[in-house]
């Protein structure tokens, strides 16, 4: 049995059917479809060892401290959450979770739950795999650390879930010396700070990760208020680095590459200047690694799109976009139309544009995106502090101005992240809810409405969805749309817009 076992909650050991959009459905609450159903079609489990319990494929976080333990000299596995038990015994010395949204507290979560009333799956699993470990770690003895963007939802009660020290940040650096300290019968009921990492200290993974997801850069720099302190730096990672990761990603039988970033556009820029050619290099280089047959970028910022302009084109260009793929998607912060809020809580993701221009920077870059074959899928941000009745307004027209764009637009409730600038703040609840507020719900909606059965059938046939699945989520959309008319008249308190944007 390995020494340390690394793990994670059910809802993080699935690949999501290998796509962004589907993996919005992490955020569902418990009760609204049959688990089931939730389970088979939604998130279906990766596989994984019957008689070890290891994963073939796992986030990439938990794999970077897989591969540092290791460097460190520790033998680890990496199990999947139902399988616990198969990895651990008494030479267990610790069990390593990491988590996303532990406690269902993150902005889509908070979001998707707060009106249903009902728990978030990853809160659901998570307190279960935790009660789980904790009775093996009564019969066994070892001890346990957990880390991930979530942990800041546990720092207050971590020692509930049977926890002895929570890393909070980056993991590489210190985990050995957790593991060591825990080997030597510590059990510190601590909170560990991790510091950045610098990119040459970063190590290989040594197994693949979920959806072949390849970190490029660490960090952002754009220093938004109700942003991790963890982004404040971006570090580029070598091309060699990078390749190396894709290779062993491809050995464990992924033939797509998705580069991950917060912007992968600023991969190796020079301060606000991206660096195109770096960028078409790094495309090129994954593309015609031996074995891998597409590639896909995580996020990118609308900013650096309309610094790219018409060269976004060569990217596509290399990437098969058209040919290979039929679109390529990108997650991207609209947050706000409201230039007065973009100046308070976020001038960096403007830049090098004048906050002012952020509503055209935002429209000119959907349609770049979609000029050359990308799609992005915005995020807006309701109930920043200090937002005003004029700040929403602006946000609806901003939303009517990109509802011809090929996109998918979710709205989140603020939440206070925790040792964000803004982790002092009330999160933004639904009795908070405003008139104009409905309004950017209802046309996100609509907006969604307009372009998901169109998504859904190019992303269908390039994710090779079977007719079964198809079938399944065509019965759902259909069914969403009713039900989320419906729902959206019993929660709405203004009935006559529901009717005016969905009816
Ligand atoms: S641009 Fe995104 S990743 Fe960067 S600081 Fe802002 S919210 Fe965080």
């Amino acid at each position: 049995m390995a020494e340390v076992v690394l793990t994670m909650d059910r809802t993080l050991a699935s690949n999501y059917r290998g796509g962004m959009f589907m993996g919005f459905s992490a955020c569902v609450p418990k009760g609204i479809i049959p688990d089931w159903l939730y389970f088979s079609v939604f998130c279906p489990s990766v596989e994984y060892d019957e008689e070890t319990g290891e994963v073939k494929e796992a986030p990439l976080g938990i794999r970077r401290i897989e591969a540092q333990l290791r460097r460190e000299g520790y033998d680890v596995a990496v199990v999947h959450p139902d399988a616990v038990h198969k990895a651990i015994d008494e030479d267990t010395i610790a069990v390593g979770v990491s988590e996303i949204d532990p406690q269902g507290m993150g902005p889509a979560t908070t979001t998707f739950t707060s009106f249903s009333g009902k728990p978030a799956y990853m809160k659901v699993c998570f307190e279960d795999l935790m009660e789980r470990i904790r009775e093996l770690k009564d019969r066994y003895g070892f001890g346990v650390f957990m880390g991930g963007p979530g942990a800041w939802q546990v720092a207050e009660t971590f020692p509930r879930f049977g926890v002895d020290f929570l890393i909070m940040g980056e993991g590489e650096y210190v985990v050995g010396e957790v593991v060591r300290r825990i080997e030597e019968g510590d059990r510190g009921l601590e909170i560990v700070r991790g510091k950045p990492v610098a990119a040459e200290d970063i190590p290989t993974i040594v197994n693949p990760t979920t959806n072949g997801i390849v970190e490029v850069a660490r960090g952002c720099g754009r220093g938004c208020k109700f942003c991790s302190p963890d982004m404040r730096e971006l570090r580029s990672f070598p091309l060699s680095k990078i390749l190396e990761d894709v290779d062993v990603n491809v050995r464990g039988g992924h033939e797509e590459i998705l580069l991950h970033a917060e912007d992968v556009l600023r991969y190796k820029a020079d301060g606000w200047r991206p660096n195109v050619e770096a960028v078409l290099e790094l495309f090129s280089a994954v593309m015609n690694r031996p074995g891998v047959k597409r590639v896909s970028v995580s996020h990118v910022a609308l900013s650096t799109v309309c610094q790219f302009d018409e060269r976004l084109g060569e990217i596509s260009e290399v990437a098969g976009v058209g040919e290979l793929v039929p679109w390529m998607g990108a997650q991207v912060g609209v947050e706000t139309g409201s230039p007065r809020l973009m100046a308070e809580h976020m001038p960096g993701k403007v830049a090098p544009y004048k906050v002012e221009e952020w509503p055209d920077v935002v429209e000119q870059a959907f349609g770049i995106m979609n000029d050359h074959g990308w799609v992005p899928c915005g995020t807006l941000i309701l109930g920043l502090p200090g937002e005003t009745e004029d700040d929403v307004m602006m946000t609806v027209e901003l939303l009517d101005r990109l509802r011809d764009y090929k996109s998918f637009i979710v709205p989140l409730f603020f939440v206070p992240i925790g040792e964000s600038r803004l982790s002092d703040h009330d999160f933004f609840t639904p009795e908070k809810l405003t008139e104009v507020h409905w309004e950017v719900i209802l046309k996100c909606v609509d907006h969604d409405l307009k372009w998901l059965p169109e998504l859904y059938e190019e992303y269908a046939r390039a994710n090779g969805h079977g007719p079964l699945v198809k079938l399944t989520i065509r019965a759902l959309t259909w069914y969403g749309r009713r039900k989320i008319f419906k729902s959206a008249l019993k929660w709405c308190p203004e009935k006559e817009l529901v009717e005016a944007v969905l009816g």
